[in-house]
């Protein structure tokens, strides 16, 4: 057992509002620059819809992620001969206009036009070459609320059945919020060859050395989760830092903080780094349970005594252990992760969405008691679909979910109307009443600090350019350089 510490996001899906305001308050302090207009580290995409950039989950074509080789995993879109061809042309690379060409609008215009018969405007131009914009092709967000859901969600790789949007009665909506998971076993790590990436050995951030990363561009053909950019004026890779200057300070991250519906977590996760290939190397419908199998108890005093062994430090065990990350995802099972068969072992989690009442217009589905809230197998939003976004296509897992997120809801609406309660409900889904208090404290009050828990990094104690010296840890020792 090699016991690891890693800094986790989870988000609640069923409060984001799609707001976009984590998405500002990252721009403005991380890329609001030039060569990184159109970088989006924290972004909002709306589901079902084509996301940014778009279809980024097309791994057919985009060949980011890990594929199981026999007993090994290699990287999808490397190997000896493609390594060599692609050094100066990445041919699986999303394009400018997969993303949206960036733009800004020339307001100086409004009051410097000459006269004309006409009203001026503010047209807008290209914050790459600086050219006229005829018509605005794209932007960040643009199938968000899904506007023009017929295209663009029908794009969606991850429904399956058309016919829910061919009609406003049936269709549903969710926002996805997604930043760098900050990997177990990052494709973007493992891909380059200037060794540039790294997993930064004390809290698992895994970051771009710009004195060093050569422009490549391996590592934004390799992450499946399209969240490494090429910045054309400076000609280097750059993606989230998860906020690591904030982070080493014991804040939360800039997106965390700002979150209006507040359904971001933070916490420490401890993991068995010599855990990590064989949970890789499982079929799509296991990997959840091994991304679980890899999280430690950071209560057992054997995971303690090896955790310290590494260096890692009491206040960061007391952190692990009050964790609100490792409750939702080991302890509670509540929080899944996004695509688990890109076999990246993605350290961002996700609580699924909790449909709406109806489940769909007129229809007469089941409801539990109270007759307000649909039960599992009537919710708006298809289980396959949850599945393919956070279980690898296993309906059990979303199933087990969802299923505490019913129970907890039913039981504290009763609770508050002063309504008889099922004493069944909550026991039918693994839960009792102190698991129920605890989850619907965590998704509705809980503030701040109980919300973020973040112990602040002990330099004096933490060598990390020695741990990058030593060449990564688990399978990136193996496969950093493009799987050899
Ligand atoms: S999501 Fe994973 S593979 Fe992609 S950049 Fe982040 S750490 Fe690397
Ligand atoms: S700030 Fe929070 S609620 Fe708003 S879009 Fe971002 S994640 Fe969702």
């Amino acid at each position: 057992m090699d016991v690891r510490a890693q800094i986790v996001m989870v988000f609640n899906l069923d409060k984001c509002i799609g707001c976009h305001t984590c998405s500002i308050s990252c721009k403005n302090i991380w890329t609001d620059r030039k060569g990184a207009e159109y970088m989006w580290w924290n972004n909002v995409e709306t589901k079902p819809g084509v996301g940014y950039p778009r279809q980024w989950e097309d791994q057919e074509r985009f060949k980011g992620g890990w594929v199981v080789d026999g007993k090994k995993l290699k990287l999808k879109a490397m190997g000896k001969g493609p390594t060599l061809a692609n050094m100066f042309f990445q041919p699986n690379m999303p394009k400018i206009e997969d993303y949206y060409e960036p733009f800004d609008f020339d307001y100086g215009n409004l009051a410097g036009a000459k006269e004309s018969k006409d009203q001026p405007v503010a047209e807008a131009f290209s914050q790459i070459s600086g050219k006229k914009i005829e018509e605005i092709q794209g932007g960040p967000n643009w199938d968000d609320d899904l506007s023009g859901s017929q295209v663009y969600a029908a794009k969606d790789l991850n429904l399956k059945d058309k016919k829910v949007i061919e009609s406003y009665d049936s269709m549903f909506m969710q926002y996805l919020p997604r930043i760098c998971n900050h990997c177990l076993n990052p494709a973007c790590v493992a891909s380059c060859p200037s060794r540039a990436l790294y997993k930064r050995g004390e809290d698992g951030i895994v970051l771009v050395d710009q004195e060093v990363c050569k422009g490549w561009r391996f590592c934004t053909s390799a992450c499946p989760y399209k969240k490494v950019y090429f910045n054309w004026s400076t000609g280097k890779a750059e993606k989230c830092i998860f906020c690591y200057p904030r982070v080493e300070g014991g804040q939360c991250n800039a997106c965390a903080h700002s979150c209006v519906g507040r359904i971001r977590y933070v916490g420490v996760l401890l993991y068995d780094a010599d855990a990590v290939e064989a949970a890789a190397l499982k079929g799509d419908a296991e990997l959840v349970e091994a991304h679980r199998d890899v999280i430690l108890d950071p209560r057992d005093p054997e995971v303690c005594r090896q955790a310290k062994e590494n260096g890692i430090s009491d206040q960061w065990l007391d952190a692990a252990a009050a964790s609100p990350v490792y409750a939702l995802v080991k302890e509670f099972r509540v929080a899944l992760p996004l695509h688990p068969e890109f076999r990246t072992l993605p350290m961002a989690y996700y609580i699924p969405s909790l449909s709406p009442v109806l489940s769909t217009w007129g229809d007469t589905h089941k409801l539990l008691e109270h007759g307000m809230i649909p039960a599992l197998e009537t919710l708006r939003v298809p289980i396959g679909y949850l599945a393919s976004l956070l279980s690898g296509g296993n309906h059990a897992v979303i199933e087990e979910a969802l299923k505490k997120l019913i129970a907890i809801r039913v039981r504290m609406r009763a609770e508050n109307l002063g309504l008889p309660a099922d004493p069944e409900l909550l026991a039918d889904a693994g839960l009792d009443e102190a698991a129920a208090k605890r989850l619907y404290r965590l998704f509705t009050i809980a503030g701040y600090n109980e919300r973020n828990v973040i112990p602040p990094q002990q330099r004096e104690e933490n060598d990390p350019e020695k741990r990058r010296q030593e060449g990564g840890f688990g399978i990136l020792k193996k496969t950093r350089r493009g799987g050899k």
